[in-house]
């Protein structure tokens, strides 16, 4: 049985929570403190608007509660404005926020007139998804311990560190099961399995 959390004091939460209960996983909104009081097996970050989140972190004071659980191991998937969390630098932003992926990311890297597209591109291990950007953030450097998952037209659009997924696109809103099942399966599942192997 698997149950994770998915933050929800703005953005797309509502379609990652339909995606994973369609996996069959159970889910939680984190709108405040003492929804971290329950135990749960890992983190969504939705996309949404970096900025409002990080302020609502703060101001919610969910911001050092969840960094400290993603820097300890929990299992965390960012899309988005999420991976812009998620990122150890900014480089067209004073602001940084988890900064636990190291990674460099570039907001609204796509331009205004680009803002959307869509594309169909290989995602390591799974094969060949769809892939909608929304004024996406550019991860323009990764360190080499960062695993690359995915590119579009040579930039990088998904990474894996440790414990950490984080993507540039939107997978929750196609439609397709598979992203989301990877993070399950890949991540959140090897971790319970490593957690019982220590115990
Ligand atoms: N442009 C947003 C930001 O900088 C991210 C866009 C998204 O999550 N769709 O936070």
């Amino acid at each position: 049985h698997i149950k994770i959390g998915v933050l929800a004091v703005q953005g797309a939460f509502a379609e990652h929570r339909q995606i994973l209960e369609k996996l069959g996983v159970e889910t939680f909104e984190i709108r405040q403190l003492r929804d971290l009081e329950q135990d749960f097996d890992g983190l969504i970050l939705p996309g949404g608007e970096s900025t409002v989140q990080g302020k609502l972190l703060h101001d919610l004071r969910l911001f050092e509660p969840l960094r400290e659980r993603i820097e300890s191991g929990l299992p965390t998937f960012g899309t988005c404005a999420g991976l812009i969390l998620l990122a150890e630098k900014l480089s067209n932003d004073g602001h940084t926020y988890f900064a636990t992926t190291p990674v460099t990311v570039e907001r609204n890297a796509y331009g205004r007139q680009l803002g959307s597209f869509y594309t169909e591109e290989n995602f390591e291990g799974i094969g060949k998804i769809p892939m909608t950007f929304i004024r996406a953030p550019l991860i323009q450097r990764a360190s080499q311990d960062v695993q690359i998952l995915a590119t579009v037209q040579n930039q990088i659009v998904a990474v894996r560190y440790k414990n950490q997924l984080a993507i540039s696109f939107h997978p929750e809103l196609n439609n397709d099961l598979r992203v989301h099942q990877y993070f399950v399966e890949e991540i959140v599942k090897a971790n319970q399995i490593q957690a019982k192997k220590a115990a």
